[in-house]
């Protein structure tokens, strides 16, 4: 690796890369968060290079309210999987961290102990930008991890807005981490990212907070019951843990495990897998076809024309779509 700033070919980067070189690691994904067309071809180049060692790790979503505990759960899960020699990458989808500036996701002092692991690697979500864009980085961050030869990726979300169903679209597991409330136990979790979970880690069940939590975890399961399982191959399970206290994260670690192989036996997995792959691959078509029609300077003032009028609730977003659709040339959809 050189220290320089003389431009390493991508062969050298990808190499470094597969060495799990911390510095070349860095870099390809600074490649890949980058908006220069320039950038973007190389970060491209680089993924297809690496792309016979990606696919191998157990990718999980990690999702949950403000102060339900993700951090300091995925500090010590980090801690206790590196102990048994895995190697774990934590990666953020957090589109508001910039805006609000509350917690930041990823963010390296939230996980000390992980962040000083060599075992591991913590990269906080892209600052002000927008979900799509992280969306994007984080699909391929995860495929630079992986070649970097990490088995376990963790992706952090918070679980309000519309950022757990993207992560859900690009993880194998999906485990939500909810809190014992006061009164209602579903405080705080939406229905939507019930559907969702694979787990649910019931956090804090620690103290005087044991029986709460109890009460909350049979809520939560009697709340999955009502809803139907998303696919035959997995029932999602509820458990209760203590983060702070390192108190059932071995049998939180042990369903998330459980829950990969019965998705992967039953082809559930794969199918998931293609099916991310598929959507992922209309995400940037659609991506590209409206860059390309915002390309030209006066279709992209016209863009803005219909768009103004459209907020302005002159014409319906049907009209809008209809009037830009034959802007671009295309036949009137039936
Ligand atoms: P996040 O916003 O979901 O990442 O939540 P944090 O991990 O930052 O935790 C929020 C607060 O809850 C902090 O003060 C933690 O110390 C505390 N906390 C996290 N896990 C536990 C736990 O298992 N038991 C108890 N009692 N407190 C916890």
């Amino acid at each position: 690796m050189t220290g320089s700033k003389s431009p390493q070919s991508l062969e050298d980067l990808a190499s470094a890369v597969r060495a799990n070189d911390r510095v070349a690691l860095g870099r390809a994904i600074t490649l890949i968060e980058s908006t220069k067309p320039d950038d973007q071809t190389r970060a491209q180049e680089l993924l297809k290079t690496l792309l016979p060692e990606t696919k191998k790790s157990i990718r999980i979503g990690i999702s949950g309210p403000p102060g339900a505990g993700k951090s300091t759960l995925i500090d010590q899960l980090g801690m206790n999987l590196i102990a048994q020699g895995h190697k774990v990458a934590v990666l953020a989808v957090d589109p508001t961290s910039s805006r609000t500036g509350g917690s930041i996701l990823g963010d390296k002092t939230r996980m000390g102990r992980l962040a000083a692991e060599s075992d591991a690697y913590i990269r906080p979500s892209p600052a002000g930008t927008s979900l799509g864009g992280v969306t994007k980085t984080t699909r391929e961050t995860i495929a630079i991890a992986e070649a970097a030869g990490f088995d376990v990726v963790l992706v952090e979300t918070v679980g309000v807005g519309q950022s757990e169903t993207a992560v859900s679209n690009m993880v194998d597991v999906y485990v939500v981490v909810a809190i014992p409330g006061a009164g209602d136990e579903l405080q705080g979790i939406k229905r939507g990212l019930l559907e969702l979970a694979d787990v649910i880690a019931v956090n804090k069940a620690d103290n005087d907070n044991i029986e709460r939590a109890n009460r909350a975890a049979t809520e939560y399961r009697a709340a999955l019951h009502i809803l139907a399982a998303s696919n035959a191959a997995w029932q999602p399970a509820v458990l209760t843990v203590s983060a702070r206290d390192n108190a059932g994260l071995d049998a939180l670690w042990d369903k998330i495990k459980e829950c990969h192989a019965a998705l992967a036996e039953s082809g559930v997995l794969d199918g998931r897998r293609a099916d991310q792959a598929a959507a992922w691959m209309r995400e940037i078509f659609e991506q590209r076809l409206l860059a390309a029609f915002k390309g030209g300077r006066r279709a992209a003032r016209q863009y803005q024309d219909i768009e103004d009028k459209v907020r302005a609730g002159e014409v319906t977003p049907a009209e809008g779509a209809d009037e830009l659709a034959a802007l671009a040339g295309l036949k009137q959809a039936k």
